[in-house]
């Protein structure tokens, strides 16, 4: 696994505020390919992890085998086609991300014009494991978003019908993220947490540096 380092006996160990570690998407039905982050960690403790993506951080993302978007390909060949890997900058201003353990989504924060980080981006994937170098998970597609007023909307539900057609998920599979979906809404009605936690007011520390990629990463095709 070059680029996400290996599984050992430091996998579960707690990072530091000001960390640096790797955000990491695995997906099964393109192995060896990686959607990975260079992130700061604000705080990791029993209830949640969360960490900070840096506008304009280098990060792996998967591209199409000709290095063009993946969502250039419509149907399911948005998600069966062949990949490559690729590396990018983040472009959209910075994030908190929210990880909870055995949760099958996290809560990414954008700002909104009213300054504070009060738009959530609920990411279904798979809950969260450890390795020595940071975290991995992987994509279920489908997504909520919710502003910020609260008002909420299911995002991509075409898209997970796609990836269910292309094979990356079984029937039953979707029938269970659709299903996790519906319990991460009524966590939005409930306003349980993270929805409730501060950190639409979060600031970064000024001293702390850019994460950069692990010195071993490589891809096909920058942009
Ligand atoms: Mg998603």
């Amino acid at each position: 696994m070059s680029g996400t380092g290996s599984r050992d006996g430091t996998s579960q160990r707690r990072w530091q505020r000001g960390d640096q570690m790797l955000w990491t998407y695995t997906n099964p039905t393109h192995p060896g390919l990686y959607d990975q982050r260079p992130v700061t960690v604000i705080a990791d403790d029993e209830k949640h992890l969360a960490v900070w993506l840096e506008s304009g951080t280098r990060m792996l993302h998967q591209v199409l085998a000709d290095g063009s978007g993946i969502r250039t390909a419509d149907g399911p060949a948005r998600f069966g086609a062949p990949r490559a890997q690729g590396l990018k900058r983040w472009q959209g201003p910075g994030i908190v991300a929210v990880f909870q353990p055995g949760a099958d989504y996290s809560v990414w924060y954008f700002a909104t014009p009213s300054g504070r980080r009060d738009s959530f981006y609920i990411n279904l994937e798979e809950p969260f494991t450890r390795f020595d170098r940071g975290i991995l998970t992987s994509d279920h597609v489908l997504d909520i978003v919710v502003d910020a007023q609260g008002r909420y909307q299911l995002k991509d539900e075409d898209e997970l019908e796609f990836a269910r057609a292309a094979g990356m998920f079984s029937d039953e599979k979707a029938a269970r993220i659709r299903s996790a979906a519906d319990s991460a809404i009524e966590d939005i009605r409930a306003w349980t947490f993270p929805f409730d936690s501060d950190y639409p007011d979060f600031r970064p520390d000024p001293a702390w540096p850019m994460p950069e990629l692990p010195a071993a990463a490589t891809w096909d095709f920058e942009s």
